[in-house]
């Protein structure tokens, strides 16, 4: 079975103002296509075909390049959608809030630390919020790795992340990639991060 292109758990002009319509749809309509698309390829006619998207994300850098690259961008855009929500945004609560303020001292210091790994990934990327070894901590990858790879330099069990590629917030952002994710922060869906902690 080839592996498809997800629909977005809302419209495309639902995150407006915080991420605009037009690049909701080349972002989630040719960017993700795109990743869908040649791991398909890059898997076809290989013992990889018919694994999960999960087990070839964990194996990416035993398995080659291309799967590593587009297997990445399928399991991390596909991550990314679900993790934002039109109106969302606020605060966690619960555990989760309990433990982010024991890890970073409040919520104000776990996002100033996650904002420091998306503006200091040079190049394409993505922050991460992730558990290792039972704790939270923040770290950040090149290109479309995630936490979960064996190439990960910090790995772990991503609970939340955002897309630090200019193709994500360019075209009302341009080079102002801290305002973008200033806006993020608006849009994350803490009971979706919760259920995955
Ligand atoms: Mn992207």
């Amino acid at each position: 079975m080839a592996f498809t292109l997800p629909a977005l758990p809302y419209g495309f002009d639902a995150l407006e103002p915080h991420i605009d319509t037009t690049t909701m749809q080349i972002h989630h309509g040719k960017h993700h296509q795109a990743y869908v698309d040649n791991l398909n390829k890059a898997i076809a006619g290989t013992p990889h075909e018919g694994k999960s998207l999960e087990e070839l994300v964990r194996h990416a850098g035993q398995i080659s390049t291309p799967v590593r690259n587009n297997g990445g961008g399928h399991w991390n855009h596909s991550f990314f959608w679900e993790s934002l929500a039109p109106g969302a945004g606020g605060t966690p609560t619960g555990k989760l809030l309990e433990d982010i303020n024991a890890a970073f001292g409040s919520f104000e210091g776990m996002k100033e630390k996650f904002n420091a790994a998306g503006m200091g990934r040079f190049g394409s990327g993505w922050a991460w919020l992730i558990v290792k070894d039972g704790k939270l901590e923040i770290s950040s990858t090149p290109n479309q790795d995630n936490p979960l790879m064996d190439v990960a330099e910090v790995k772990g069990t991503p609970l939340l992340g955002a897309d630090v590629w200019e193709h994500a917030y360019y075209l009302k952002y341009q080079n102002r990639r801290a305002d973008y994710l200033a806006a993020f922060w608006n849009l994350v869906n803490w009971s979706k991060v919760a259920s995955r902690y």
